[in-house]
Order: structure tokens, then C-alpha cells, then sequence
């Protein structure tokens, strides 16, 4: 069985797509993603000589060594051009995972990628800023609690795959957000939380942002003890951003 976190990224992927999974580690997804039926065929992308042998492992086990091509290589690099259909990538970071994609895109190696679906474990902003930069329109988003832990999920399809999706400004209103917030700052928040999680007004989403404010107040509280002069610059903008997560909250 999988976790809540991976069903949630295998239930966004569209049956029948050829599957690439970057980053892969034990291969878990794409050998559910073919136990399941949902998907004809996939590849396992692993950078790390550990997790890409755990990967080769668990899909001999499985008995998928022929339907699951386990390949070893930095984040798109092992696929050919027109080879997936859909591009899951989860469990690091937004920035690492938007680097992943836009070298692949440079490359060539997105072309004919109809669907990408997502969990980056921060950063989130930085992802969604990418989609939409690159013709990807968000289809959906889910936010989960698992372990202790709150995950975020994004399902996004090329803009050629569906002609009529909504940007995130029109699936959420920046408007909505805080009235006294300057527009840049509205629109930032809209992609740091979401506009589908916005939208639904979810609550772990909220309760996502009043961790994170937690969080800033300690950091901040230590600063205040320490009370160095470079440390004023750096407390002050922690305030801000504080005040504006009490704000949009
Ligand atoms: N995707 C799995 C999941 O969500 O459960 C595994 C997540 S694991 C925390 C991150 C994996 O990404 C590691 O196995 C790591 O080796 C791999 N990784 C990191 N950078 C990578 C890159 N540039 N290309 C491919 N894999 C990478």
C-alpha cells in the first residue's frame, strides 16, 4: 500500500500515460503505478547510485524489470524526447525541482510531456511560477498531513493538452487576499499558498502558514536576545513577513 503522500500524486496521473518518475528512490510509485494498471509502461530516474540500485531491486522483486526502465542520470536527462507522457517528480525541494525542469525543457526533453505532476517539499512558489512560465496550467492542487508532516501536491497539464484551463490568477483572485497588501504582494502570496488550496479555503493549509508564523516568532525571539545590530535588518523583515502571513491568514 502506498502512502497517503504518493497515492495522492499516483490518483493526479492520468491512466494510461507512459510515466516518467525523476528521482525515484525505491521506485514505490512507478511499480504501483503498473500493479494498479494505471499506467502501460514507466522509467525510474536516479541521480544517487544507492536509490537507483534500490529502485533496480524493488522492481526485480516486483517482477517489472521489463515494463519499469530503471535508468540512472541527473533529473530529465535520462529520457528521450517524446518518451513520457506524464513527469512525476516528488519529495525535494521547489528550487532544485525547477532547476530539474527547466534544464530538461532547454534540452529538449519535455517536448510531447503532456502532464507533470509535482510535491515539492518547500519552496512551492518556485514551482508554480515555473508551470506557469512554461505553458503548464494547473489543474489542481491537494494539500495532505502525513506523519506529522503537511505535503503539497500539483497537477499540472501542458497548455497545448488543454486549451481552455484557467491561469491561477483566474482560479483564484489575488484580490481576495488581505485588502491592505500591495498587488505584488497579494500576487506572491497566491503562488506561496495556492490557488486551488486558496479556493477551498483548506485547512491545513492554514494551519501550514500558522506553523510557519510559529516558526518566524522563535527565530525572531532569539534575535531579539542576541540583540546584534547586523540582526536588526533580518528581524525587521521577519516582522513583515510575520504581519503579512497574520494578514492574508
Ligand atoms: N520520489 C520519491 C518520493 O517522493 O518518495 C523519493 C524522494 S527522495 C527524498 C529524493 C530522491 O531524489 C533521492 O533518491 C535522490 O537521490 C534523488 N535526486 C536528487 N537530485 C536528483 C537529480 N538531479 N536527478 C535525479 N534524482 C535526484
Amino acid at each position: 500500500k502506498l502512502s497517503k503522500r504518493l497515492q495522492q500524486i499516483a490518483d493526479y496521473v492520468t491512466a494510461g500515460s507512459r510515466a516518467a518518475d525523476i528521482g525515484s528512490d525505491h521506485a514505490l510509485l512507478p511499480v504501483y503505478l503498473l500493479q494498479s494498471g494505471k499506467c502501460p509502461s514507466a522509467i525510474a530516474g536516479e541521480l544517487n547510485t544507492g536509490p537507483f540500485q534500490a529502485a533496480k531491486r524493488q522492481t526485480a522483486v516486483a517482477g517489472l524489470s521489463q515494463a519499469i526502465d530503471v535508468r540512472q542520470g541527473d533529473g530529465l536527462a535520462v529520457l528521450a524526447p517524446g518518451e513520457a507522457d506524464t513527469v512525476t517528480i516528488a519529495g525535494m525541494g521547489g528550487a532544485l525541482m525547477a532547476e530539474i525542469l527547466e534544464t530538461g525543457r532547454k534540452a529538449g526533453k519535455l517536448e510531447g510531456v503532456k502532464e507533470l505532476v509535482l510535491q515539492p517539499n518547500v519552496g512551492e512558489e518556485i514551482v508554480r511560477k515555473w508551470l506557469t512560465a512554461h505553458g503548464y496550467v494547473l489543474q489542481n492542487e491537494s494539500i495532505l498531513e502525513e506523519d506529522g508532516r503537511i505535503y503539497e501536491v500539483l497537477h499540472a497539464l501542458h497548455g497545448s493538452a488543454n486549451q481552455d484551463g484557467k491561469s491561477i490568477e483566474q482560479v483564484y483572485d489575488a484580490g481576495f487576499l488581505a485588502a491592505n497588501l500591495d498587488n505584488e504582494t497579494k500576487h506572491e502570496w497566491l503562488y506561496r499558498m495556492g490557488p486551488y488550496l486558496l479556493r477551498r479555503g483548506e485547512e491545513l493549509l492554514h494551519n501550514k502558514w500558522q506553523h510557519e508564523h510559529g516558526k518566524l516568532a522563535r527565530i525572531s525571539k532569539q534575535m531579539e536576545k542576541s540583540d546584534l545590530s547586523e540582526s536588526r535588518d533580518k528581524q525587521a523583515q521577519l516582522k513583515a513577513e510575520m504581519d503579512t502571513i497574520q494578514e492574508v491568514l
